[in-house]
Formats: C-alpha cells, sequence, structure tokens
C-alpha cells in the first residue's frame, strides 16, 4: 500500500514509523519546509501524564507513555545526540482548583508526589530534546524505507498516485478544504533559548515552563497560550513580557534565540483528531499540549486503521 504522509512532525513522523514497522505500507513524506519546522521544532520537549491547565491525568496515559519512549528509544539508537533526560519535572499548582487535583493524583498514582505546599514531583516526566528527537526518529523512518521530500502541497490532488493520504500538517491543516470542518483552535506559543545553567535542577512547570536538558548548556524558557496572534514568526520582546517572571530567576543566562509555533488543539476535547475525512484521505491532527504524551500512541492507532482498510 503506497501512502502519502503531508508534514514530517511528531505526527507525521510518528504515524510513518508505525505504517513502516507494518512491513505492509511504503511511504513517503511530503514536508513543505523541513523536518520539524512546525511546533514539533519548538517545543519544550516535555513529556509526562498531567499536561494541560486543568492538571488532569490525561486518558490512556500509561499507554500512551509507553510508547513514546518506545519511539525515543528509536531515536536514541538513530542519533549519536542527546534525545532525552529521564530525570522527572516539577509542576507548580498556579490555583486552587489545580492543587486540589494534583493531591488527589497523588494519592491515586505512584509517579506523582507533593514536594512543597503547592509543588507537586511528577517522577514519570522526561524532558526530551525536541531537534535531537525528529532527528533520531526521521533517520529510523528513512532507514525503514520512507522517501522524505522537501515539497509543499498545495491540494491533494498532487498525491492521485497513493493509496492512501495522512494530513499531518499541524497549523497547515487550515489551508487544506479537507479540514475546514474540524473544530480546532489554533494556539501560538513562544520560547527562549538560554545559554548556562537553568535556575532548577529539573524541568518545571508554572505558568509557562523552563525545559532543562540535564549535562546541556542551555535550557528553554516557553509558554505556549497565545490566544490572538497576527503569525506564526518569534516575537522576542513579546516572548520577554509573557516570560518575565521566570526570566527574573535566570540573570545569570543569556537570550541565544527566540522561537514560534503553534498548536492545534480541538475546542470539543483534549485529545487528537485522528480520523477518516475522506475516502482514502485521514487527518492527524489537534495534538494541542500533548504532542509527546500522544503522537506515538495516536500514530499507531492511525497506522492501524489505514491498514485494516
Ligand atoms: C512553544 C511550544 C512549546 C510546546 N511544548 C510542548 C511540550 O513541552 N510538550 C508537549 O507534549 N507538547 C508541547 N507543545 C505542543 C507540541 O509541540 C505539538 O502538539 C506538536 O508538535 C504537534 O505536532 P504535529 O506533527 O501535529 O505538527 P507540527 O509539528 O506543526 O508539524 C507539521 C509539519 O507539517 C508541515 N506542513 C504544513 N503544511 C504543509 C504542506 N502543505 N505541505 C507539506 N508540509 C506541510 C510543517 O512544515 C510542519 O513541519 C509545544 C508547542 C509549542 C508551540
Amino acid at each position: 500500500m503506497k501512502i502519502a504522509i503531508i508534514g514530517a512532525g511528531f505526527a507525521g513522523l510518528a504515524s510513518a514509523y508505525f505504517l513502516l514497522e507494518s512491513g505492509k505500507a511504503s511511504v513517503t513524506i511530503f514536508e513543505a519546509d523541513r523536518v520539524g519546522a512546525g511546533a514539533s521544532g519548538v517545543c519544550g520537549g516535555l513529556l509526562h501524564p498531567y499536561p494541560g491547565f486543568a492538571a488532569r491525568r490525561s486518558s490512556r496515559a500509561m499507554d500512551a507513555l509507553a510508547v513514546a519512549k518506545q519511539l525515543i528509544r528509536v531515536a536514541e539508537s538513530h542519533t549519536p545526540k542527546r534525545v532525552a533526560s529521564h530525570h522527572g519535572i516539577i509542576r507548580k499548582s498556579m490555583n486552587d482548583e489545580q492543587k486540589r487535583r494534583l493531591i488527589d493524583h497523588c494519592g491515586q498514582w505512584g509517579d506523582i508526589e507533593r514536594v512543597e505546599d503547592n509543588l507537586f514531583a511528577i517522577h514519570s516526566g522526561i524532558t526530551v530534546h525536541s531537534e535531537n528527537y525528529l532527528e533520531g526518529l526521521k533517520n529510523a523512518v528513512i532507514k525503514m524505507g520512507a522517501e522524505l521530500l522537501i515539497q509543499k502541497i498545495a491540494s491533494l490532488e498532487e498525491l492521485k498516485g497513493f493509496d492512501q493520504i495522512v494530513i499531518a500538517a499541524g497549523f497547515g491543516i487550515r489551508e487544506f478544504p479537507e479540514c475546514q470542518h474540524l473544530n480546532v483552535k489554533f494556539l501560538k506559543g513562544q520560547a527562549l533559548r538560554m545559554k548556562g545553567s537553568s535556575p532548577m535542577g529539573k524541568s518545571f512547570i508554572s505558568r509557562g515552563y523552563i525545559a532543562h536538558l540535564s549535562e546541556e548548556e542551555f535550557f528553554d524558557l516557553g509558554s505556549t497560550y497565545e490566544r490572538e496572534f497576527l503569525d506564526d514568526k518569534p516575537n522576542l520582546e513579546k516572548t520577554k513580557e509573557l516570560l518575565a517572571e521566570k526570566l527574573s530567576y535566570c540573570k545569570e543566562a543569556q537570550v541565544m534565540e527566540c522561537r514560534a509555533g503553534v498548536r492545534v488543539a480541538s475546542r470539543n476535547h483534549y485529545l487528537p483528531i485522528m480520523e477518516k475525512v475522506a475516502p482514502k484521505i485521514y487527518v492527524f491532527t489537534a495534538l494541542g499540549s500533548r504532542g509527546l504524551l500522544y503522537h506515538g500512541l495516536y500514530g499507531r492507532d492511525l497506522a492501524c486503521s489505514i491498514l485494516l482498510v
């Protein structure tokens, strides 16, 4: 079966991996710019079961974490670079409701612990170096036989020769008529790459995040909740304003780069959208703030749905 995938971010590469692993598909990935040109390339890399403002434990969290770890191992064996740090993540509760929910999780699950009044250690948390992870996963799927073409797809007519098409184009889905019915929202996120050692020994989530990869001499400060934005380009002044509190803890570190991306999220729920939108055409999007948690699990589910056809 000949399958075209549009987009080489987390969604596109995970789908490619599981389609190829079946041995029943040949895969061509079309990427408009470069691997990780979208949200995946600027992702803070925080992977854990309790993301999102509500701090709920995500559905199918353990399965999702297990599949994400499987893909991390695949990436690690296809790049010499550091892909992930398994040292946990600290989450600070920002209001009483978050705090109550996180306390409940501590009573119920073994991977989260209250360490101070409003600080919670998520022991299962992993910080992924998104660029290195994408590079490793790209190398893996190419080794498994995928073709990667740098080509922007303007219309699905261009892909007539394929048996099945997967649209995994992130913010790019807004340009496809086949995706217009999806009830999604677009949220801009911006991050500062900082040179120096991070103020905490671990990655930290409060309003925004600090992504800390141990043994690296840089860390990321990020914020992902801009609902109104004019474009997807980085804006240093705006990002400094959004991250003013976090920057005040990092006086010793220098801003190296400001980066931006747009994440897609469903308006109805916090889960990704993975559906058949027309005969032979699937869409895999809306990974929201759970891109790392869900790309593997839903990528695997998608591959199963396509191969069962
Ligand atoms: C600043 C920031 C921080 C984040 N931090 C985290 C985090 O810590 N943890 C977490 O789990 N999630 C995080 N996220 C969310 C996560 O990054 C996204 O959920 C995830 O990257 C979405 O992956 P995707 O593959 O769906 O889309 P994308 O990564 O956007 O990939 C889409 C790809 O499709 C390509 N494309 C678009 N249109 C076309 C076309 N017409 N033809 C060909 N190619 C096309 C694009 O160039 C792009 O490479 C963050 C997001 C941002 C912006």
